[in-house]
């Protein structure tokens, strides 16, 4: 048995699911510590190797993929991996309760493997036409790769029902409190 609780939160990508992640990872009195991921994507503008994620060569990855080494992968987007390394996860739970941001499938892959100790939380943006208004606004990828994005995130809606709870990010202090609200209740049970 592990000491700490996971929290998972998934969402199609732009639902501000990492917003609320923050946020979260800010209330001390929980104890979170944020599960670091594995990718081989490039390196964004601000990003730090090992704080943001375990940035990969796409054969080191497999490397990791052989020796058994993930709680899950995924091919997140065409030719680009993420994956839940499970010994570092492992020692968190040791000491802290463990907070997910990832894909749709890995939540639900997750949330599978760790049961009762998991709260799996599904974050929605109001609508697809607000989830294209904040992709495009943010900046941060090119046109193809927002439209991957939603044509992903159309799929992803369709596994709502799988998760513990849902939310929706509309008014974003709602949203927190509601997130906030859930995992503490979580968390004393
Ligand atoms: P980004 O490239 O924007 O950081 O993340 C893209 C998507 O990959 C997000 O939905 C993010 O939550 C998800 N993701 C991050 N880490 C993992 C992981 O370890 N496994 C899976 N399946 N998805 C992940």
């Amino acid at each position: 048995m592990f000491k700490g609780k996971c929290i998972i939160f998934s969402a199609p990508s732009g639902s501000g699911k990492t917003t609320l992640v923050k946020y979260l990872l800010n209330q001390k009195e929980l104890n979170l510590s944020f599960s670091i991921s594995a990718t081989t994507r490039q390196r964004r503008d601000g990003e730090v190797q090992g704080k943001d994620y375990f940035f990969k060569t796409k054969s080191d990855f497999k490397k990791l993929i052989n020796n058994s080494e993930f709680l899950e992968h995924e091919e997140v987007y065409d030719d680009v991996f993420y994956g839940t390394l499970e010994s570092e996860v492992i020692k968190q739970l040791e000491t802290q309760n463990v907070i997910f941001d990832i894909d749709v499938i890995g939540g639900i892959r997750l949330k599978e493997y760790f049961k009762n100790n998991a709260l799996s939380i599904f974050v929605k943006a109001p609508s697809v036409k607000e989830l294209k208004k904040r992709l495009s606004s943010r900046n941060k990828d090119s046109n193809e790769s927002i439209e991957t994005r939603i044509q992903k995130a159309q799929k992803e809606i369709e596994k709502e029902s799988k998760f513990d709870l849902s939310i929706i990010n509309d008014d974003l202090d709602l949203a927190k409190k509601e997130s906030l609200d859930a995992v503490q209740n979580f968390l004393s049970k």
